[in-house]
């Protein structure tokens, strides 16, 4: 792997060193190449968009975990509840959101600061553009340097939240920089925000892997508090994640990693 593959390490080293700049770009930066005096800028803030409660921690955990022992700030937005994952008849949908709310916010012991569920329904979920106005509200609110979200081009991806979830936080990445969409938002703080990094994660295409090797306990220990979706085998699910962890980490060198596509704007 290159050095410039390893460069959030770096970036890393340099936020202990610089002090932030929001970088607000005024009416003539709304376009996609960003100016050079941004490009050292501490990429601190980071907003995950993912479809169900253990997304997060299925997809990037690890990457999370280590992240915000870094110092990153880290909000989750969850667009559902997850309140259609189980089989038990019994389980009222409104049952299972509750719960699984609650296991999302046990599992931000990894240093995550904040969940936000916007409730929309479980495995139904559309790339709306009430939905992108809402992501984009959050952006511009958040001012998040990173988004992390779910890659919608991953072949044979069945799963339709996930390839709702994907494409629609792109979309309002690329919709929160620009001045006349959605422009009934900009009034007080809020203003056009340009992102400067995309982590996908659940990639066919990685290009970037982090090494999570001190932070794959941290992952297991979020993991288990979803115990609505993976039981309560402590073991079993350490011993499931390593593998598959291990598996990523023989890509890079890596005793463990996780995998991302890497967009830079
Ligand atoms: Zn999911």
């Amino acid at each position: 792997m290159s050095e410039e593959q390893k460069r959030p390490d770096t970036a890393f080293e340099t936020a202990e060193v610089q002090t932030t700049g929001d970088g607000q770009s005024g009416p003539a930066a709304t376009h996609a190449d960003a100016p050079p005096a941004e490009e050292k800028e501490e990429l601190k803030r980071v907003l995950l968009i993912a479809a169900h409660p253990d997304d997060p921690e299925f997809g990037c955990g690890g990457t999370m975990a280590k992240w915000a022992a870094a110092g990153k700030e880290i909000t989750y937005v969850l667009l559902t509840s997850g309140d259609k994952g189980s089989r038990d008849p019994n389980l009222r949908p409104g049952q299972l959101a509750t719960q699984r709310e609650e296991e999302q916010r046990a599992a931000k012991a990894t240093g995550v600061q904040d969940v936000i569920f916007l409730r929309h329904p479980d495995g139904l979920l559309d790339n709306t553009l009430e939905l992108r106005r809402q992501l984009v509200h959050l952006i511009r609110r958040h001012k998040p340097h990173i988004v992390v979200a779910i890659d919608p081009w991953k072949h044979y991806q069945l799963h339709p939240d996930h390839r709702a979830a994907g494409q629609a936080a792109l979309d309002a990445v690329w919709a929160a920089r620009e001045w006349h969409i959605f422009g009934e938002q900009l009034h007080g703080d809020e203003e056009p925000w340009r992102t400067k990094e995309v982590y996908l994660f659940w990639t066919d295409n990685a290009d970037y892997w982090e090494d999570v090797s001190d932070a794959i306990g941290t992952r297991v220990e979020a993991l288990i508090c979803h115990a609505s979706q993976v039981g309560t085998d402590r073991e079993k699910l350490d011993k499931r994640i390593r593998e598959r962890s291990a598996k990523v980490g023989e890509e890079a060198g890596y005793p463990y990693a996780e995998s991302f596509k890497l967009i830079k704007f």
